[in-house]
């Protein structure tokens, strides 16, 4: 981290700029020029806030060298992660799809559905039982019973399963889901990102429609300092002044990402577009970003769906899109 004082800065600014550094556990030094003071620090830079440091009397400037997130930055890290949840692994090379309904609306529903998704191509199975919606009028999804139908129809198909948490009470319901999900509302809700990072699960962290990508690598950062090495970070599109689109899907985000941590990125177009139609094109798209793997809502009859059923591909939709990624892949691979 480097300091630029001020040209008139008052020598007692800048002592005491360096005993800030130093109160934080840095080790700071000094250069003076003929007309300003630059001040530098190693160490563990995450202990600074750097806005502090910025207020202080005679401050010019602040530019941090090293990005806030240690572990889950390429710096210390730079081989790909492979997130990895039962058969199913993301990243350094491996792609996998997620599909399933938005909310798990039935036992037989999703027991129904969970062999057609399999045979479709999907390697997780996805369903909602904690529903977090902008109106507390619609449908909340079904709890715990709906984690229990969602675990059986992933055991019977033979597919892990993910579901997401609303809140830290939940973790004991999940106990037979096989990997959390943290939904893009709760990008930011550090008191269940600290529980979930110790639940011993793989998680998956979606972005906040209104996260930058450094808040989601931050984000990431807390599940890592508690413990959560596998991680899937998820592009899910963001809010904008567009309105033809659900949101906006911000596709760069995956190479942005990509350069900046050794963690996988996957792409949601569902909850991206918020409609069917567009979801093909944008999963395609987001496969030649360079994604790890895809997250698509799929129900067996999207016009009867309690929750996004607009969204939703049928399973002859999924199974289509799955092998038109598959050809993208291919002709990725071929060009590398
Ligand atoms: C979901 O995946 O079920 C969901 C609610 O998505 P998001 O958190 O991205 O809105
Ligand atoms: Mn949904």
């Amino acid at each position: 981290m480097i300091v630029i004082m001020k040209e008139n800065a008052r020598e007692e600014a800048a002592a005491a700029v360096i005993g800030r550094l130093e109160s934080c556990g840095l080790i700071a030094w000094r250069s003076d020029g003929e007309r300003r003071t630059l001040i530098g620090a190693v160490g563990d830079a995450g202990r600074i806030d750097a806005e502090m440091l910025r207020a202080m009397d005679g401050v010019e400037d602040v530019r941090r060298i090293s990005e806030p997130f240690p572990r889950c930055g390429r710096h210390a890290h730079p081989a790909d992660t492979v997130t990895a949840v039962g058969d199913a692994a993301f990243g350094g090379g491996h792609f996998a799809m997620i599909a399933g309904p938005c909310a798990v609306e039935s036992r037989e529903q999703i027991l129904a559905l969970a062999p057609v998704l399999k045979a479709a191509g999907a390697q997780l199975l996805r369903g909602g039982a904690f529903k977090p919606r902008t109106s507390p009028y619609a449908f909340q999804g079904y709890g715990a019973q709906a984690l229990a139908w969602l675990a059986e129809a992933g055991a019977a198909a033979g597919l892990p399963t993910v579901s997401e948490i609303l809140s830290p009470e939940q973790l004991p319901l999940f106990e037979h889901i096989d990997m959390l999900q943290i939904g893009a509302r709760n990008m930011q809700n550090y008191e269940l990102l600290k529980a979930v990072s110790g639940a011993g699960k793989p998680v998956l962290l979606k972005r906040s429609p209104a996260g930058t990508v450094r808040e989601l690598l931050l984000a990431a950062e807390y599940l890592m300092a508690g413990g959560c090495e596998q991680i899937v970070l998820c592009e899910r599109g963001i809010r904008s002044f567009e309105t033809a689109t659900r949101n906006t899907l911000d596709l760069s985000a995956v190479p942005v990402l990509k350069e900046k941590t050794h963690l996988p990125v996957i792409v949601d177009p569902s909850h991206a577009t918020g409609c069917a139609r567009f979801v093909p094109p944008m999963a395609l798209a987001a496969a030649a970003a360079g994604a790890d793997g895809l997250m698509v809502e799929v129900h067996p009859e999207p016009a009867m769906a309690l929750s996004d059923g607009p969204q939703a591909l049928t399973p002859a939709q999924f199974e289509k899109l799955g092998a038109a990624v598959g050809r993208v892949r291919r002709a990725l691979e071929a060009e590398a």
